[in-house]
């Protein structure tokens, strides 16, 4: 009896332990990441084991996306300096790599199973250009079957970068989109989306006397949000995530109408497919909860449609949390102005149900299209 008693208490322990992912979940970690990328432009990152360390204690689960594209060095255009980040170059370098997406699969991969819970790889390095993408889309996820929750981040305007991509920038106007995102929408997942809402500087220049004649008296409005919001409207299979609170960036800013226009939109029903991401924090928190008006106005949209944002940290190609805690720390003012409950649900609770929902949908798709890739 005391020699069976040993084994069978071990196996009574580990049925009663919680796994490591599922502990995770339960209370101690700060929040889940909706905006992480692995790599960064030259596919270059920490190991997925050091990402997974990190985590324990601060995150319980984290979106793995690549980046859409890679920087070429052209020492033709840049000579003996090698660019690693979209704004060091003024060549269009920017490439859509697969690379990217194959080491984010293969890192997923590489996981001990009891950790790939935790992650959620996103699909992205495809050409925005190209109608035939959908089927390379298709090959990509039966050629690593579970593996990816949903797609992103998916760059179509974005300052210094959309127009460095070689053969031009992504149209929203143009059929190939329509074409990629009706397959993200058949297979019912979602997608983490990026587009700038305006041009760059168009606000600054409103108040630049030499630039008079650009505007002449009349207000500007961004000049991207119309066209952005009906390719939003032509894909409601697909659980979009826009980021960046809404598309803003280091020269792109909010009009003072900028949440009235949010508002507007998390308000009509053609959107309920539509979220709200609040990432990039160290770059876009100081325009959106910079005064007491602008803060209230941020926590009075998220108190009207508290499951319809999301955190993220867009923190790329690092483990060290205390630069990862940054992005988190950016939004101070806005969990202590919204409260626990409310923070929570932005900060981990919105991510569990979209991700897992995308997730199981994809794995549907895969078991109804499951063509072995030999
Ligand atoms: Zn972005």
């Amino acid at each position: 009896m005391r020699i069976a008693f040993a084994p069978i208490a071990a196996a009574l322990l580990l049925a009663f332990a919680p796994a490591r992912g599922a502990a995770q979940d339960a209370a101690d970690c700060l929040y889940n990441d909706a905006h992480f990328h692995i790599q960064d432009f030259k596919t270059d990152g920490p190991r997925v084991t050091d990402i997974t360390r990190m985590m324990d204690r601060h995150i319980c689960r984290t979106a793995l996306m690549g980046l859409s594209v890679t920087v070429a060095h052209d020492p033709l255009i840049d000579r003996d300096f090698a660019p690693i980040y979209y704004t060091q170059t003024d060549a269009q370098a920017l490439y859509y790599n697969a690379l990217q997406d194959v080491l984010v699969a293969h890192k997923f991969l590489a996981l001990p199973e009891v950790d790939r819970t935790r992650f959620d790889p996103l699909m992205s390095a495809f050409n925005l250009k190209d109608a035939h993408a959908a089927e390379y889309i298709k090959k990509m996820v039966q050629l690593y079957p579970a593996v990816w929750t949903g797609f992103g981040e998916i760059h179509l305007k974005k300052q210094e970068f959309s127009e460095k991509i070689a053969g031009g920038p992504p149209s929203l106007y143009s059929p190939s989109i329509d074409a990629i995102f009706d397959v993200i929408g058949e297979m019912g997942a979602l997608a983490v989306v990026h587009c700038d809402h305006d041009s760059p500087g168009n606000l600054a220049l409103l108040n630049d006397p030499g630039a008079r004649m650009i505007f002449n008296g009349k207000k500007p409005k961004p000049q991207y949000l119309e066209a952005f919001q009906a390719f939003l409207k032509r894909h409601p299979n697909v659980t979009m995530i826009w980021a960046h609170f809404m598309g803003n960036g280091r020269g792109v800013q909010p009009y003072p109408e900028h949440w009235q226009y949010l508002d507007n939109m998390l308000g009509d029903p053609a959107f309920r497919h539509v979220y709200i991401d609040l990432s990039w924090g160290g770059v876009i928190a100081p325009h959106i909860i910079d005064t007491p008006e602008h803060l209230k106005m941020t926590a009075d949209l998220i108190r009207k449609y508290p499951d319809r944002f999301l955190y993220g940290s867009d923190q790329g190609a690092t483990a060290d949390w205390e630069l990862v805690r940054r992005s988190y720390e950016a939004w101070d003012p806005l969990w202590k102005e919204i409260g626990p409950t409310l923070t929570r649900q932005v900060a981990r609770d919105n991510y569990l149900r979209l991700f897992d929902a995308s997730r199981k949908n994809m794995r549907t798709w895969e078991n109804a299209h499951s063509e072995k890739i030999e």
